[in-house]
C-alpha cells in the first residue's frame, strides 16, 4: 500500500488481498455504501458489497433452547443491486481482475476530493493496448446519488469494442463463517426479491424488497457515451443493462459516465430514482463534483487533523476521518453501523460504537451529525421500552445492545442484551453533546426523554442493599465481553450514576428554563417528583466496588478473586481468545477483551485522582488482550494523561493502523468505524488532553516524533484552531464570543483576535 497524507493507493494485482482492499477503498455517504470492487467485478477473493444504511433482511432466530424475553429476530444488512457494473469485451477477451495482458493496476481513495480512481493497462492479445480510468463517487450533498466514470482510450486497438453496462440484480448473501461470531449466520434463502427492470433508452430502474423484513428500494441509473454509440437491451443472469457496440481508433478516447441513484422507505419510488436521475444529468458531472469537493474541503476544514514529522500517522488519521464521514448516517434515522457502509462484518449492526467513540469526534467537528445520530436513538426509544418490558422491567427503557431497526437482534443475550451499559453510554452522549454544544433544544425535544427513560431502568434494574443501603446493580454484562453476567460491574455503576444524576439535573434545569417542554415531558411519560428523588437517591448511593489492599478499583465485585491467566503460556495464534476458548474458560480468569474501567477514568475524569488512575492502568495493562479493537485507544489516552509517553504512542499506532495494516485479521469483512474514531480521541482526548468540564481544558503532550499537530474542534458555539508544537500550544478563537480556556493547569481568555 502506498499513497501519501491525501490518499491510499494499492498497485498490482490484488490476489488474495482482493477483499480488504475493497473495503479500504470502500466508498459511503452515512446512505448509501459500495465496496471498492472494480466495475468489471473483484474475481473469486472479491466480497461484493453494495449498502443502504438500515436496508436489512430479517429471520426468526432459531434457539435450541429458548427462554422468555429472547430476542425473536436477526436482523443483517443485506447485499443489494449494484448499478457499478461494467463488462468490456476486446479481441473477443473480457475484460475481468485475471484477464491476460492486465498492467498497471492502481486504485487511488482520494481522501481530499472524496472519490476513488482507477487506471489500468490491456493489452491485447492482437497487439493493441487499452488504457482505463475510472473515477467513482458517492455524493456527499446528494445522498442519493453515486456517480461513475469510465475512460477508455485505445493505444493501437482499431476495433469494435462491447461493452455491457447495467445493474448487477445477483442477490448474493454476506459472507459467513460458523467459526466467527463476528460475522453473521446464513439465510436459509434468497433475501431479496428483484422487479422486472424498466428499460429506458439510456438506463434501467428497478425494485427490490426483502422476503421478510418488508423493506423495498427502488435504483437505477442513466449514462451518458462521449461518442455516438449503438446499444441493445442485455440480460444475463442476475444481469441487466444495454450492450453497445463502439469503434474505437487508435489514439481515441471514449467515455462512459453513469449516474447511479438509490431509494428506499416511503421514498422507494420509480418517479423518484427518475427525477433524482433527471436533476444529475441536468447538473451535469463538473458541477455535480464541485458540490462534492466543497462539501468535502469544508469536512476537511472542520475536521482535519495536521501531524508534522509522521506521515504514516498523516495518512492514517485522515484515511480514519474518511471512513468514520462515511460510516454516519446524518438523516436521524439511520445510525453508525460498526463496519460503516464498507462491508458485511456485525451484519450492519449499531453497537454503543456510536456514542461512546464515533459520537465525539462528530460533536467537536459537525454537530449536526451528531444530532441526528442521537435523535435516531430518541425514534428508538418505543422499541427501547418494549426490549425493557421483555427483559422484565415494569417501568424504563433498555436500549438494545445490537440492533438496526431498533430491537435487540443478539441471538446472546450473555453479551447482548446484558451489556445494560449501552444505556448509560447514550445518556452519556446526550449530555456530553449539550454540553459541548449548548443545544438546549435537543435536551427539550429529544436528550430528557431518552436521560429519564434509562434512569428509570436502572432504578428497576438495580437496589438498595438491605444491609447496607447501597445501591447495586447485578448480573449485568459491562464492556468487558471476557465477564459475563458479573455483579456490580464498576464502569456500569459508575455510568449509571451519571445517567441518574443526568437525568434528575435535566428535569431541573427544563423545569426552570424551559416550563412548556417540561410540561410536554411530564405528561408524555407520567413522570412524578418522587421518582427524580429516587434517582438522586439511587446514584448518592451507588456502590462502586473496591480494594482497599491493592487499592483497585475492581471491574467487578468478583475480578481479583479469580485466578490469573497464564499468559506466558497462551501461543500468539490463540489470540483472539474468543476464537479459541469456550467463553466460560475466560470468564474464569483475571483477563479482559478490552478497555472497561479505564473508559470510566477517560469519561469521567474528575471521579478519581491520577494515582487511583495509575494503579487501575498498570494492573489493567497487565491482563488485557486488546481482541477488541476499541480497546487500544482508551489506554494510549490514559496513557498520555500518565505520562507514559512511549505507550501512548504505542497504543495510538494500533488504534490508527488497525484498518491500513489489518492489525485484527478481519478488516476484508469491514473497517472499524469506532477505532477509527478513536484515532480522533487519541489525538484530541490523548496527546492534546482536551477535557471538558466547567472550562475547555488541554494538557499537551506531542509523540516524540511529531514536530507539530494541528486540529480545529467546536466547543460551545465557538470553532478554535489548536496548534501543538514541542515548545509551545497555540490556540486561536475562529469563530464565537470570547471563553476561557486552561493550558497545562493555566487559565487563559481567548479572544477573537
Ligand atoms: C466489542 C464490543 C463492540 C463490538 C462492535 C466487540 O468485539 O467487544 O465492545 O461494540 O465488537 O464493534
Amino acid at each position: 500500500m502506498n499513497g501519501d497524507g491525501w490518499s491510499i493507493e494499492f498497485t498490482g494485482p490484488a490476489g488474495s488481498s482482493e477483499a480488504l482492499r475493497e473495503t479500504l477503498l470502500s466508498l459511503g455517504n452515512g446512505y448509501l455504501g459500495m465496496r471498492g470492487t472494480g466495475e468489471e467485478g473483484g474475481g473469486p477473493e472479491s466480497i461484493p458489497g453494495t449498502y443502504i444504511n438500515g436496508f436489512h433482511e430479517t429471520a426468526p432466530i432459531v434457539y435450541g433452547e429458548r427462554f422468555p424475553g429472547f430476542a425473536d429476530e436477526k436482523q443483517t444488512m443485506i447485499n443489494i443491486a449494484d448499478a457499478r457494473l461494467i463488462r468490456i469485451t476486446a479481441d473477443g477477451v473480457d475484460l475481468g481482475p485475471d484477464a491476460p495482458g492486465l498492467t498497471d493496476e492502481r486504485r487511488t481513495l482520494d481522501l481530499r476530493r472524496g472519490r476513488l480512481n482507477r487506471s489500468l493497462t490491456w493489452n491485447l492479445p492482437t497487439g493493441g493496448t487499452l488504457e482505463i480510468e475510472t473515477t467513482r463517487m458517492i455524493h456527499q450533498v446528494r445522498e442519493h446519488l453515486a456517480l461513475s466514470e469510465y475512460r477508455i482510450r485505445s493505444r493501437g486497438f482499431d476495433g469494435p469494442l462491447t461493452v455491457n453496462s447495467g445493474i448487477d440484480t445477483g442477490s448474493r448473501q454476506n459472507r459467513h463463517d460458523g467459526e466467527d461470531p463476528r460475522l453473521g449466520t446464513a439465510f436459509s434463502g434468497d433475501v431479496l426479491a428483484t422487479s422486472e427492470p424498466q428499460v429506458l433508452t439510456d438506463g434501467l430502474i428497478l425494485t427490490q424488497s426483502t422476503m421478510a423484513s418488508g423493506m423495498r428500494l427502488c435504483c437505477g441509473y442513466r449514462e451518458l457515451w462521449s461518442v455516438d454509440v449503438e446499444s441493445t437491451e442485455w440480460r444475463g443472469d442476475g444481469v441487466a443493462g444495454r450492450r453497445y457496440t463502439l469503434p474505437i481508433r487508435d489514439g481515441e478516447t471514449v467515455i462512459l459516465r453513469k449516474y447511479m441513484a438509490y431509494f428506499d422507505g416511503s421514498t422507494a419510488d420509480p418517479r423518484r430514482v427518475e427525477g433524482e436521475l433527471e436533476a444529475a444529468l441536468d447538473t451535469g458531472l463538473p458541477a455535480l463534483i464541485e458540490e462534492q469537493e466543497s462539501f468535502m474541503a469544508s469536512f476537511w476544514n472542520d475536521a482535519d487533523i495536521r501531524i508534522e514529522g509522521d506521515p504514516r500517522m498523516q495518512q492514517g488519521i485522515r484515511f480514519n476521518l474518511f471512513h468514520v464521514l462515511q460510516s454516519a448516517g446524518r438523516d436521524g434515522r439511520r445510525n453508525a453501523a460498526a463496519k460503516g457502509l464498507s462491508g458485511p462484518g456485525y451484519e450492519g449492526h449499531y453497537f454503543w460504537d456510536t456514542e461512546t467513540y464515533i459520537l465525539p469526534v462528530f460533536i467537536h467537528t459537525r454537530p449536526r451529525i451528531a444530532a441526528a445520530l442521537l435523535e435516531y436513538r430518541y425514534h428508538g426509544l418505543d422499541a427501547a421500552r418494549d426490549h425493557a418490558r421483555k427483559m422484565g422491567h415494569p417501568v424504563g427503557a433498555l436500549y438494545p445492545w445490537r440492533t438496526i431497526d431498533g430491537r435487540e437482534c443478539s441471538a446472546n443475550f450473555i453479551t447482548g442484551s446484558a451489556q445494560y451499559h449501552i444505556n448509560a453510554d447514550i445518556a452519556f452522549a446526550v449530555r456530553r453533546y449539550v454540553d459541548a454544544t449548548g443545544d438546549e433544544e435537543f435536551m427539550g425535544r429529544f436528550g430528557a426523554e431518552i436521560l429519564c427513560e434509562t434512569a428509570r431502568l436502572w432504578c428497576d434494574a438495580g437496589h438498595f442493599d438491605a444491609v447496607d443501603g447501597r445501591f447495586r446493580i447485578e448480573s449485568v454484562t459491562g464492556p468487558d465481553e471476557y465477564h459475563v453476567l458479573v455483579n456490580n460491574n464498576a464502569y456500569t455503576n459508575l455510568m449509571a450514576r451519571e445517567n441518574l444524576r443526568g437525568a434528575a439535573d435535566a428535569v431541573d434545569r427544563l423545569r426552570e428554563n424551559d416550563p412548556g417542554a417540561f410540561a410536554t415531558l411530564v405528561d408524555r411519560i407520567d413522570l412524578s417528583a418522587d421518582e427524580v428523588v429516587v434517582w438522586r437517591k439511587a446514584a448518592d448511593r451507588m456502590y462502586v466496588p473496591y480494594d482497599p489492599e491493592r487499592r483497585l478499583i475492581p471491574q467487578d465485585d468478583g475480578f481479583l478473586h479469580k485466578e490469573p491467566w497464564d499468559f506466558q503460556g497462551t501461543p500468539a495464534e490463540r489470540y483472539p481468545l474468543l476464537l479459541h476458548y469456550h467463553p466460560l474458560t475466560v470468564n474464569r480468569y483475571q483477563v479482559c477483551k478490552q478497555a472497561d474501567l479505564l473508559l470510566a477514568h477517560l469519561l469521567l475524569p474528575d471521579a478519581y485522582d491520577i494515582d487511583q488512575k495509575r494503579r487501575d492502568f498498570d494492573y489493567y495493562e497487565s491482563v488485557t488482550t486488546h481482541d477488541s479493537s476499541l480497546s487500544a485507544c482508551v489506554f494510549g489516552i490514559l496513557a498520555s494523561e500518565l505520562g507514559e509517553a512511549e505507550k501512548a504512542d504505542r497504543y495510538f499506532r494500533e488504534t490508527a493502523l488497525a484498518d491500513l495494516d489489518d492489525i485484527h485479521g478481519n478488516t476484508a469483512v469491514g473497517i472499524h468505524a469506532a477505532t477509527m474514531a478513536g484515532t480522533w480521541q487519541s489525538i484530541v482526548f490523548g496527546f492534546a488532553g482536551m477535557r471538558s468540564g466547567p472550562i475547555l481544558r488541554f494538557e499537551p503532550k506531542l509523540p516524540k516524533a511529531w514536530e507539530s499537530c494541528a486540529f480545529s474542534v467546536r466547543y460551545r458555539g465557538r470553532k478554535i484552531a489548536v496548534r501543538i508544537t514541542r515548545e509551545e500550544t497555540e490556540l486561536r478563537l475562529e469563530s464565537g464570543d470570547p471563553m476561557d480556556v486552561a493550558v497545562g493547569g493555566r487559565t487563559l481568555r481567548l479572544e477573537s483576535d
